[in-house]
């Protein structure tokens, strides 16, 4: 039987990165059936480097040649760059790739999607109205998961959610974990980045997802969701239908190849059409979002009783645990990209790095703004997040910054 692949990929900066630091592939690279979303991690725009090596190399990968050692490959490209570039230095990205194998005429095999993964990007796959995960993240929040010391829904509100535990740019080598599917026709298979599991709950994704007509819809309802609920980083989403082939030939069928792919044309920034999208789903859209909510939030509240201070604990001696480990590789990578802000000497600081109760008192920081905020004046609202160090992006951190500058400062009125 031969399949025909529908996709659609969208990509957004989101409400609050100046830069769009994600990648995509939509079919436009050598093997068709291939697609990819990675996440660029670094600053300085190192990130979108990173992010646009990796899909770059998969850009050229033959059908007939390995995914994984694709990605490898990858991998040691962008360690190249790093080191020949001080100021790409640090830099990584994640991936998440999708290719679809044995669909074609000429091959008996069963229709495979071979799913590869790095770090926190994710894929999803959309069968009989039900959604479930294809990858497991390599991050810090999953391995509690997995060792039962969090739940999905803790993990995907813990504030630590970002702190990856892989990434192409770290090391020499890197373990890929490949998927192997069989597909039907009737899937939906999703990829996207943190930028939209972050800020759309898992339930609500499945829902758009399987509410929608067609790739594009998906992947633009998607990427409003996720403006919707915060956008607070890069949205990338690849909506891919497995279809059957048209009955009627097609127009113009190649040569050797019967599958058919429609790779549409990626949206860019401030494309995706939000009032359309809005328009045309704003009764579910808002009926369901809240009950989503309200539920997320009840169960989190059972759960966070007298175990939460010793679960805190936990996470932390973990985080630690991570970071040791860190300090005997070269993997200092998702450290380079955090931020936080905390007192010092009676004033705001802005730091890069891990705070020292992360690292046993590791020195995985350092001061990147001394700022002329004085303690006293901090607005409470604001002080949580500084006291407890939480980790930011530095366009976060700056934000925050700027934030309490203009509480410090109201506009003189005339
Ligand atoms: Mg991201």
């Amino acid at each position: 039987m031969a399949l025909h692949l529908d996709a659609f990929g969208a990509t957004h900066a989101g409400k609050i990165r100046k830069n769009n630091e994600d990648s995509l592939l939509v079919g436009e690279g050598r093997d068709h059936s291939l697609f990819a979303v990675a996440d660029g991690i670094g600053g300085f725009e190192a990130g979108e480097v990173a992010s646009s090596i990796a899909v770059d190399v998969l850009k050229v990968l033959a059908p007939s040649d390995s995914l994984e050692e694709a990605i490898g490959k990858a991998n040691r490209r962008i360690l190249e760059s790093a080191r020949s570039d001080e100021k790409l230095s640090g830099m990584g990205t994640t991936v998440v790739a999708a290719r679809f194998r044995g669909a074609g005429g000429s091959s008996s095999d069963e229709p495979l999607a071979e799913v590869s993964h790095v770090g926190d990007s994710r894929a999803y796959l959309l069968r009989g109205g039900e959604m479930k995960p294809v990858t497991e993240d390599h991050s810090l929040v999953a391995e509690l998961v997995r060792s039962g010391d969090l739940t999905r829904a803790e993990a995907s509100e813990h504030p630590q959610r970002n702190l990856i535990t892989r990434a192409l740019g770290a090391e020499e080598e890197v373990a890929v974990d490949t998927a192997v599917l069989p597909v039907e026709v009737g899937d939906r298979l999703l990829l996207c980045s943190d930028g939209l599991s972050d800020m759309v709950p898992e339930a609500k994704i499945g829902e758009i997802l399987s509410s929608a007509n067609d790739p594009e819809w998906g992947a633009r309802a998607l990427v409003s969701a996720a403006l919707d609920g915060g956008g607070a980083d890069n949205i990338t989403v690849v909506v891919i239908d497995v279809r059957e082939e048209p009955a009627e030939e097609p127009p113009a069928p190649t040569r050797n190849d019967t599958q058919e792919l429609r790779a549409a044309p990626l949206v860019e920034d401030n494309a995706v059409p939000m009032p359309e999208t809005r328009g045309r789903a704003p009764a579910r859209d808002g009926a369901t979002g809240h009950g989503l909510r309200g539920k997320k939030r009840g169960r989190a509240r059972k759960r966070r009783s007298g175990a939460a201070r010793a679960l805190a604990a936990l996470v932390r001696w973990t985080a630690a645990l991570v970071v040791l480990a860190a300090l005997a590789t070269p993997f200092y990578l998702w450290a380079n990209s955090q931020y936080y802000l905390g007192f010092d000497g009676g004033v705001v600081v802005i730091y890069r790095g891990l705070p020292p109760e992360y690292t046993l008192g590791f020195p995985l920081y350092e001061e990147h703004q001394r700022t002329d905020l004085r303690e006293s004046q901090v607005d409470e609202l604001y002080r949580g997040q500084i006291v407890e160090h939480e980790l930011k992006s530095l366009e976060e951190a700056e934000r925050v910054v700027r934030d309490l500058r203009a509480e410090e400062d109201p506009p003189e009125r005339p």
